[in-house]
């Protein structure tokens, strides 16, 4: 592969998946960042597979960009994203750029000894200016870890920049969540995704699918670029087995939202009930634990179980009509209880 050939294939990852809809979040974060105004604490929140993590990585690469460095410094307005390949941006998406440091320990939690070593990171000076943190999935910390970091970001030393990604920020400690810039990602738009979804098999020469099975993959990862990217590496040939993504899609912080999300699930998954009722259960428990365990009044005086009972009933509903139509024998009154709708009958319904 010649240089030029590699800057190109680094300037084809650069703005590779994961990105699609998030213009005009990185257009106003470049503004504020171009205007000196960009926070020194930063938290990118969303559900998975909505491009957090690229985003982040884009965000370091903004702030460390020479060419934009240059730029700014000539007030040009052309040029808002990092140019991709200049030698900071090169060193950024490498992950070997001095004044950056990524913790990213998928699966296991972040602990106090990860965040001390963060801190000593930002303990030394950069001749350019900025010493960057990054930390993927925030809510993986631990308390103590919380309590470590907050520190930091109490009295941030005057060349730290921290980044944190979190699909749970409702899991941080308040204390953590106010000392953050908080930027939400939503759900890009439906047929903006199936045409990424398209052009990226075409890029890949993963070979045609009919427009119909491209249609239906693209609805059973929940409209999520990142997860519709991942199952077109684990499976190009068409295998539909979505338990996991049917985990990550319904993470919530409220039973809300996790009805929500699941109900949208069951829509598309169609046989795939069984998946959804047993992650929602997992979910919606997790969350009851973690409110009892907090004191939420909410939680202790049953307004929650009231709150949440027409979501309940409405995924109900979804689970049983999806059942018919994907000829799957659904016990009603099983799932119905374990929704918590332990006085459910068929004509209530
Ligand atoms: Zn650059």
């Amino acid at each position: 592969m010649t240089k030029t050939e590699q800057n190109k294939k680094r300037d084809a990852e650069f703005d590779w998946r994961g990105l699609i809809g998030l213009d005009q979040v990185k257009s106003d974060l470049a503004h504020l960042v171009d205007g000196g105004r960009m926070h020194p604490v930063l938290m990118l929140e969303g559900r998975a597979g909505l491009g957090k993590r690229h985003l982040a990585i884009w965000m370091v690469a903004k702030l460390l960009c020479r060419a934009n460095l240059q730029n700014t410094a000539k007030m040009s307005s052309q040029q808002t994203g990092p140019c991709g390949h200049c030698g900071s941006c090169r060193e950024v998406l490498a992950n070997i750029h001095p004044d950056v440091m990524v913790l990213d320990k998928s699966g296991s939690s972040i602990k106090t000894a990860d965040v001390e070593l963060l801190q000593s990171h930002f303990d030394v000076l950069s001749p350019d200016g900025l010493r960057i943190g990054v930390i993927m999935n925030a809510d993986s910390m631990t308390t103590e870890a919380c309590n470590r970091l907050l520190k930091t970001l109490e009295e941030p030393p005057a060349q730290a920049r921290v980044i944190l990604t979190s699909s749970r920020p409702l899991s941080l400690p308040e204390t953590i969540r106010g000392r953050c810039l908080r930027w939400r990602l939503s759900l890009p738009d439906r047929d903006d995704v199936l045409k990424w979804a398209k052009g990226m098999l075409g890029r890949e020469g993963k070979g045609s699918w009919a427009e119909q099975d491209m249609v239906e993959l693209v609805k059973r990862c929940g409209y999520s670029p990142g997860s519709i990217a991942k199952r077109l590496d684990d499976q190009p040939e068409n295998g539909l087995d979505f338990s996991e993504d049917v985990r990550t899609l319904i993470l919530g912080d409220r039973p809300n939202e996790v009805l929500k999300a699941a109900a949208d699930l069951a829509r598309v998954q169609k046989a795939k009930a069984a998946d959804v009722i047993n992650e929602v259960e997992v979910e919606l428990s997790a969350i009851y634990r973690k409110r009892l365990l907090s004191g939420d009044p909410a939680v202790a005086m049953g307004q929650e179980a009231w709150e949440t009972r027409a979501a309940r009933r409405q995924l109900l509903n979804e689970l049983r009509r999806q059942a018919v139509i994907g000829k799957v024998t659904l016990n009603t009154q099983l799932v119905a209880e374990s929704l918590g709708l332990s006085r459910w009958k068929e004509g209530a319904l």
